[in-house]
């Protein structure tokens, strides 16, 4: 049975799929995952309760076969999961996929492990990095890694083949918005895109408030007074971030506005968590529990009809109804969901 083109209540279509491959993380980045509440004591997923490789390539497939064409791989840290080029060999695989890309903090990326996942049918990388300055990465990080073996899993995922590479900063006012415009000279003129992400309300341990957002707007100002920036079209339609040019040529630079200027009514992702349940938003607070379907035996069919099930049920835009009620739901963490 085909689930061609599904499309949810509010006339969304189904088009990819993040895949959080492990709920675990050798950083502690504070907005992610606080040590307070990440720490000695902390349960994470034990091994059999996470998707086998062969797991989730089924369950992507079917995926596929609803509409999704492209896949990311993401965790926690998902270069924590050994051989994780085998399972982007294995999606690679699947006929419909038409991009496999993963988010990485960088600290595993060796020359020889962005050769494999290229090598595996991996197309795109994006690396997290929060601030080039080592003391205010390391304090945010909160395992004091430094910055420098991340600018080198950069130029690993370049020299791999792995372009443009994006990098994701996270702004948190206070914290390091102050090194906003050192980013954006950084990594000017690379070929690679850095992307501002306001700092959002995932989960439920992150202690957001609205103050601590800095505004997609004030971010682009900030760059832009220093080296002018004029906006570039969207490459596709439901990209997730906002481009913008350097007037001089150097390349370009994102900014995701999660939070002041909500995307909700282009959102195409569903999400996988590594232990098998399906969110149909960043921002939920219940999954469905695929794995449980797929260990009592549930055939190709019945699997294809509760993901078309579940997706024309969704009807999630959160981010425009963000709000301080909203806010406190005990939601999903973005290093279990995935971000
Ligand atoms: N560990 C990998 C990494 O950091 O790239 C992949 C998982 S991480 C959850 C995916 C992305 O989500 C990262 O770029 C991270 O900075 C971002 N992220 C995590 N918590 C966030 C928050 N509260 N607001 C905005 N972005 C967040
Ligand atoms: Fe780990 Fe990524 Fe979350 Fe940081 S953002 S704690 S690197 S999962
Ligand atoms: Fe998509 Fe939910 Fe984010 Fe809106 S809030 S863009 S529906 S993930």
């Amino acid at each position: 049975m085909t689930t061609e083109r599904v499309t949810d209540t509010r006339g969304r279509a189904l088009r990819d799929l993040r895949i959080s491959v492990t709920d675990r993380c050798n950083f502690r980045c504070s907005y992610c995952m606080p040590k307070e509440v990440f720490g000695a004591r902390h349960r994470f997923m034990s091994r059999r309760d996470l998707l086998s490789f062969e797991e989730i390539t089924r369950l992507a497939r079917l995926f596929v076969d609803a509409g999704v064409r492209k896949l990311r791989l993401t965790g926690g840290e998902p270069l924590l999961r050994r051989d994780l080029e085998r399972l982007v060999e294995m999606l690679a695989r699947i006929d419909g996929v038409e991009d496999i890309s993963l988010t990485t903090n960088g600290s595993l990326l060796t020359v020889a492990k962005a050769r494999a996942l290229r090598d595996a049918g991996l197309e795109r990388i994006t690396v997290s990095l929060d601030s080039v300055d080592d003391t205010t990465f390391q304090s945010m990080n909160d395992v004091g890694f430094p910055v420098e073996p991340v600018l080198v899993a950069i130029d690993n995922a370049d020299a791999a083949g792995l372009r443009p590479v994006k990098i994701n900063m996270v702004v948190k006012r206070g914290l390091n918005d102050d090194g906003i415009v050192d980013m954006a000279a950084r990594f000017r003129g690379t070929g690679h895109i850095v992307r501002f992400i306001e700092f959002m309300d995932v989960g439920a341990s992150n202690g957001w408030r609205l103050d601590d957002v800095v505004p997609a707007r004030e971010i682009i100002a900030r760059i832009d007074a220093v080296y002018p920036l004029e906006p570039a079209n969207p490459n596709y339609r439901g990209e997730v971030a906002r481009r913008w040019r350097y007037r001089d040529g150097a390349g370009e630079v994102g900014v995701i506005t999660s939070v002041t200027q909500a995307f909700c009514g282009t959102c195409t992702r569903a999400r996988l968590s590594a232990e098998g349940k399906i969110y149909t938003c960043l921002f939920a607070t219940e999954g469905t529990d695929f794995r449980r379907l797929l260990r009592e035996g549930a055939s190709d069919a019945q699997l294809a009809t509760a993901i078309a099930g579940l997706w024309s049920r969704r009807a999630d835009r959160y981010s425009e109804l963000r709000h301080q009620a909203t806010v406190a739901l005990p939601k999903i963490e973005m290093s279990y969901i995935g971000g």
